[in-house]
């Protein structure tokens, strides 16, 4: 039950929301209309080469599934008062745990033939954060960022020393073989005899991310992946790079990108979306179509990103033939979609 207390900490109008939102979800219709909506929540699976003719229903079928569900297991925090950053980690768990996902248990293989995860967290009201990467034994590294960021000490942690503090702090770790899967093993054993198609796209799409907007206003984004297909050891991506594939500031946005993670660094694309929102006063859409659509692109850097702003305003653009994504508001109905021509909210 939701508390007095509970209640009277948090803005007036956002308390009646909920309370809407509590009696539709007890079977009562809701016809009300909020600006902002109480909650957002909007995750990806990855921007990549994606051609309907590509995938066979079953597949597509598969993608959507998990899509929705992760998306409702971030909506269930939400909706019952969670914060933003418990919304990005339930999201972010259940593709982790999902093979389909190159994250967690679907993660590609590296050059060597081994697994190694990256994943960053940030929410948007301290601007507190949390990052590791090169990690092989950690079966949600989005939980060990999340740990970093609580910790507080410090943000990035990496290999060994990532891994001896996630099991310092209490977070679930595996042997290595958990993370076996018959298909990517394929694809990593074809590169190997034949040395072709060493970079991106082959089979790096399905890097997960999550950002969230939550009833106290507050925004978070994380982001977890296994990286690109036969990277070189001790290559790290955007992905656990704070500012380049996360960024999440209450006076901006929360993003969380996809893509050729070299090109993400470089380009700062995480922070430069904050920073062309705070400083130069473009609006969600503006700034992320230009860093996707016209700077990427220009670079022939393939990819996409998720991003939220403070009012709920959600964009989604992605230069690929596909991103896997999925969005839900307050009283709405969830969107699900992966090709360009789905039409986004
Ligand atoms: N950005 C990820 C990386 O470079 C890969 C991806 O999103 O597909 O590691």
């Amino acid at each position: 039950m939701i508390s007095i207390h509970f209640f009277s900490s948090f803005r007036p109008l956002v308390a009646a929301v909920l309370l809407i939102t509590v009696l539709n979800v007890s079977g009562q219709s809701v016809n009300e209309k909020t600006d902002p909506p109480a909650y957002v929540l909007v995750i990806h699976g990855g921007a990549g080469a994606m051609e309907r003719s590509g995938m066979t229903a079953e597949a597509e079928a598969a993608y959507r599934n998990g899509l929705m569900k992760a998306l409702l297991a971030g909506e269930d925090v939400l909706k019952n008062g969670g914060t933003s950053i418990d919304a990005v980690i339930a999201s972010i768990k259940m593709m982790e745990d999902n093979p389909l996902f190159n994250a967690g248990k679907g993660a590609v293989y590296n050059e060597n033939g081994e697994i190694a995860h990256d994943a960053s967290i940030m929410e948007g009201k301290e601007g507190r954060a949390g990052a590791v990467g090169a990690t092989h034994i950690i079966r949600n590294p989005i939980t060990a960022a999340k740990a970093v960021m609580d910790d507080g000490r410090h943000v990035f942690l990496v290999g060994t020393g990532a891994e001896k503090f996630a099991i310092s702090a209490d977070v679930d770790t595996v042997s290595p073989a958990y993370f076996f899967t018959q298909n990517r093993w394929d694809n990593y054993e074809k590169t190997r005899k034949t040395h072709l198609e060493r970079e991106f796209p082959l089979d790096s799409k399905g890097t997960v991310g999550a950002v969230a907007l939550d009833l106290y206003g507050n925004l978070a984004a994380g982001t977890s992946t296994g990286g690109m297909h036969y990277k070189r050891e001790g290559r790290l991506g955007d992905s656990p790079v704070i500012g380049a594939g996360t960024w999440a500031d209450n006076r901006s946005c929360a993003v969380s990108a996809t893509g050729h993670g070299e090109f993400f660094i470089r380009m700062a694309v995480a922070h430069d979306l904050h920073a062309r929102m705070v400083y130069a006063h473009q609006s969600l859409q503006q700034a992320s179509n230009e860093l996707v659509m016209d700077q990427l692109k220009q670079r022939d850097a393939g990819g996409g990103l998720i991003a939220l702003d403070k009012d709920g305003n959600i964009a989604m653009p992605f230069n690929t033939s596909g991103m896997f994504r999925a969005s839900v508001k307050a009283g709405e109905q969830p969107f699900v979609a992966i090709y360009a021509e789905e039409e986004s909210k």
